[in-house]
């Protein structure tokens, strides 16, 4: 629950630092971890790292922190090089603020001494920075609690307080509402926006949700296998990945063959048009909603998944391919149906022929 506040302290005030990453190596023994991994977050902005288990995400996120030294590569903040060839910056001493799955309190402690904790002792300003940081995550009023006595959210509103208290120039978030409830972590990935918005601060929210990484982060940065494979908004990692691997990972593909011949493609679903000129074999992307069922035809729908808000068609293309389509709603055709596919939307991307 939110305690309300007539008025409160002014939120920490910070400059957002742009993070660099560049050509970064860290293998633990002989097991290379990162790959060469690059990230660019420009000032103030909230980049959401996706990629799937293992792939090295808390790695490069510890190795920014500057809890891992890398084997090669550079971490800039800002003008400041942090880790480097012949540079490494204590992570004391480099104002990033983390924020872990687990809110990981000194059950010990209140809320406001836990919020505290990373503050200088001598600071004058310690108790208003404690306040300002409680009241920016909602929780003004809960200092005197016990870590014990808060829900799951609130103890990793608390974590996120204490991450900002010290008005940190860089936040990193390593999966923090992994262990909440769906609701929930929806509510709370908002706030976090909403909080580094305000803060000004630059963030790094690492996630294995695509969900969650499209409507965190102002970017996002897909990670496979210790590389940084595509950054860029959501939108134009859906519509536009630059890889087949990204296209595969993010959403729902059908990779159809084809015959590029300039602006358009050629495909047993008829000509799709490109986004990038090309020519000769291809494989061409096409996102399940672009394709439009329409009931007669050469094609079959072998199987239909009804999903509440929409539903999808598994069809059986004259050549034997299979692809799926997607409608919003209820299915109007059922398995065994025939159908024609028609590619309908903006131009799409093709990769080279495997
Ligand atoms: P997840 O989403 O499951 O947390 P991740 O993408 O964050 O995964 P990492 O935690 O960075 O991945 O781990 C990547 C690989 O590095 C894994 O195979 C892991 O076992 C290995 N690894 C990470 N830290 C160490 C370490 N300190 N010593 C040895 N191996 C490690």
């Amino acid at each position: 629950m939110r305690t309300a506040v007539p008025l409160s302290p002014p939120a920490p005030a910070v400059a957002g630092e742009a993070v660099v990453v560049s050509a970064l190596e860290k293998a633990f023994g002989d097991a290379p971890v990162l790959r060469g991994a690059a990230l660019d977050v420009p000032a103030g902005r909230l980049v959401a790292l996706l990629g799937p288990s293992g792939c090295g995400k808390t790695t490069l996120l510890r190795t920014i922190a500057g809890l891992e030294r890398p084997d090669a590569g550079e971490v800039r903040v800002g003008a400041r090089v942090l880790s480097g060839p012949d540079t490494f910056t204590p992570p004391e001493r480099r104002r990033i603020g983390m924020v872990f799955q687990d809110a990981a309190l000194f059950p010990h402690l209140s809320v406001g001494r836990n919020v505290a904790y990373g503050l200088p002792r001598r600071d004058p300003r310690r108790a208003d920075r404690v306040d300002a940081a409680l009241a920016l995550v909602g929780l003004a009023g809960l200092a005197g609690r016990a870590p014990a006595t808060l829900s799951g959210g609130q103890a990793q509103r608390v974590a996120l307080a204490r991450a900002l208290a010290p008005a940190p120039s860089v936040i990193l978030l390593d999966e923090p509402f992994s262990g909440l409830d769906a609701p929930l972590r929806a509510e709370l990935r908002l706030e976090v926006r909403r909080v580094l918005a305000e803060t000004g601060a630059t963030g790094i929210f690492v996630t294995h949700d695509q969900e969650e990484a499209f409507v965190v982060g102002d970017e996002v940065a897909v990670m496979q296998e210790g590389r940084v494979l595509q950054q860029a908004d959501a939108a134009t990692l859906y519509e536009l990945p630059a890889s087949r691997a990204v296209a595969e990972f993010v959403g729902d593909a059908n990779l159809v063959d084809g015959v590029g011949e300039g602006d358009v493609a050629r495909t047993p679903l008829g000509a799709v048009p490109l986004h990038a000129p090309c020519e000769g074999p291809v494989q061409v992307m096409i996102r399940p909603e672009r394709l439009l069922a329409a009931p007669g035809g050469a094609a079959t729908v072998e199987a239909v998944e009804y999903f509440g808000h929409d539903a999808v068609y598994r069809v059986r293309l004259a050549d034997g391919e299979t692809v799926r389509s997607r409608v919003i709603g209820a299915p109007a055709l059922a398995a065994g149906d025939a159908v024609t596919l028609a590619f309908t939307g903006a131009p799409t991307v093709a990769f080279p022929a495997r």
